[in-house]
């Protein structure tokens, strides 16, 4: 399977939202990395139809989806950035509807297996209303997967989840097959640095770079360092710098940053994290709201 953005640019009114998008992905897990902001959601909602470009198109093995119509959507699975269900609904009961929804016969097993895919099966006959936020997101990529999806799409599927449900859906994404295209749109880097085939950076609407975790560590390779500091200079150095974090180990305390320059006289190269690249090219860290 081949999927092609060609030239995708979309304004809304005067504000510019996506500039000339060209990406070719085949099966795999890409991770959809930028900031708040960045145009991942307006480039998920036109991959999905949801919205129409201004400009390009994008194309499933030669073929326009706009063309394609239902059986593009029969191929499609998607997880939007703020699903909504109905909170009267048990979780099977959402299943059930999407599944009927989308026309399916004797779905009953297949909802059994997602659930528990997902380990909502003990859970499947509470109210949703009752759910954490982190098994109504396991709902959803539960509901997404109903058809199985050929082409999934999961927007900021983590977003409000606690580090051990991140963990789990780590896990559930890694149990994908590998008959898929997987694109996870997300500004945490954590939550794909060990499940990604490759990355898609995005930054303002434009692709600045893509390549495997390891591609884009070795472009940085050489602008990332440690510094040895007293803990109240490293602290002001933080302060004014975007792309540096302080590490305490039990004996020693140093700054980690990104950089074209070696910062001090005494810094010392490191080896890079794709948590190194999301600085050097966006100037900022990419951690969640609860790790800051
Ligand atoms: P991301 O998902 O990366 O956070 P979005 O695609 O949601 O980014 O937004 C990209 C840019 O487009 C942002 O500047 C956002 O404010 C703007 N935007 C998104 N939706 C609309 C809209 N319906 N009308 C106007 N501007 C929008
Ligand atoms: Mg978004």
């Amino acid at each position: 399977m081949e999927l092609q953005f060609v030239n995708i640019s979309k304004n809304y009114g005067k504000k510019t939202a996506l500039t000339n998008v060209n990406l070719t992905l085949h099966e795999g897990v890409h991770a959809l990395l930028g900031p708040n902001g960045a145009g991942k959601s307006t480039l998920m909602n036109i991959l999905t139809c949801l919205l129409k470009a201004t400009d390009g198109k994008i194309t499933l093995d030669g073929e326009e989806i706009t063309a394609m119509g239902a059986r593009f959507r029969d191929m499609l699975g998607y997880l939007p950035q703020n699903p909504g269900f109905y909170n009267s609904f048990s979780g099977y009961g959402v299943m059930k509807y999407f599944a009927d929804l989308k026309g399916m016969k004797k779905p009953q097993d297949r909802i059994d297996e997602l659930l528990e895919l997902v380990n909502l099966t003990e859970d499947k006959k509470r109210k949703i209303g009752h759910y954490s936020g982190g098994m109504k997101r396991r709902l959803g990529i539960a509901v997404s997967l109903l058809n199985d999806p050929k082409l999934l799409v999961l927007d900021e599927p983590t977003a409000g989840l606690d580090p051990k449900e991140r963990m789990r859906f780590r896990n559930i994404i890694g149990k994908l097959g590998f008959d898929k295209i997987v694109i996870l749109a997300t500004h945490i880097v954590s939550d794909v640095e060990s499940i990604s085939d490759n990355c898609l950076l995005l930054k303002n609407g434009e692709i600045i770079t893509t390549g495997s975790a390891d591609d884009l560590k070795e472009h940085i390779k050489g602008k990332v360092f440690n510094t040895p500091m007293s803990q109240e200079k490293a602290e002001e150095y933080i302060l004014n710098n975007s792309c540096a974090n302080i590490i305490k180990t039990e004996d020693s305390l140093f700054v980690h940053s990104v950089s074209d320059e070696k910062p001090f006289e005494n810094s010392v190269p490191a080896p890079a994290n794709l948590e190194d690249v999301y600085m050097y090219y966006f100037n900022e860290q990419s951690k969640t709201e609860e790790e800051k």
